[in-house]
């Protein structure tokens, strides 16, 4: 019976270490999420900026190309080779200024389109990331609701072993367990309390091997208890 109150605390134990890993589990993604939010966000600012830059560079172009268009009707009224001279030259830098700021702005498009290309792979892979977490969770979720749901079985089972046991016994259980890491109960059939490696005098040995007498480590306190007899014997 002390035996199996021991496997019952293990179960109890268990499902509350499954429940803090999961919450674990839940922050860890959640903080992973946000991080990724925080990248996207950082990089579409970063878009926005790169988009109002191409506004400013084709206006740029298109006044360019105005000044141009204005030079050329320019042309008819020229009466000097000094006027056309001065004219041509006008002529020759705006079709530069045209050209280098076209090719500035070709390239701020090409990364700009580059960028939202990027940007909307990572969305899509931020988006199948928290379906993935979601579903992970869920599952674990789902197990541990089945295991909670078992809970009162185990605690109701160990009302009935403290019934049987007696209330001396099962406080004296209980106050090993809490003072050794919930673990009150070793396995004695190397002739060692198995838990902390004490070894058992051999008198006492021998009867732990008849099942006789409930007996404690010296050490550690804990109920010893002859497994491999417990096996044969039922
Ligand atoms: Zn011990």
């Amino acid at each position: 019976m002390l035996l199996e109150l021991q496997q019952l605390d293990d179960e109890l134990r268990d499902l509350r270490r499954a429940s803090a890993a999961l919450d674990a589990l839940k922050a860890e993604n959640a903080e992973t999420l946000s991080f990724f939010e925080a990248r996207l966000s950082e990089r579409a600012a970063q878009i926005k900026e790169t988009q109002a830059f191409c506004e400013e560079k084709r206006a740029e172009v298109q006044q360019a190309e105005e000044d141009l268009r204005h030079a050329r009707t320019r042309m008819s009224s020229i009466s000097s080779q000094r006027e056309l001279t001065a004219l041509n030259k006008e002529l020759d830098a705006s079709r530069k200024s045209i050209s280098v700021r076209s090719e500035e702005l070709k390239r701020l498009t090409e990364e700009l389109e580059e960028a939202q290309r990027d940007q909307a792979k990572k969305s899509v892979e931020r988006a199948a990331l928290e379906v993935e977490m979601r579903d992970v969770e869920a599952r674990l979720g789902a197990d541990l609701e089945a295991r909670h749901a078992g809970a009162s079985r185990i605690e109701g089972r160990k009302a009935e072993l403290k019934a049987t046991l007696g209330g001396a016994l099962f406080s004296r259980y209980t106050r090993i367990s809490k003072a050794r890491g919930g673990v009150a109960v070793a396995d004695a059939s190397g002739g060692k309390c198995a838990v902390c490696n004490i070894a058992i005098p051999p008198q006492v040995y021998i009867r732990l091997q008849r099942l006789e007498s409930l007996e404690s480590c010296s050490n550690c306190q804990r109920y010893l208890i002859f497994f491999q007899g417990l096996e044969a014997t039922e």
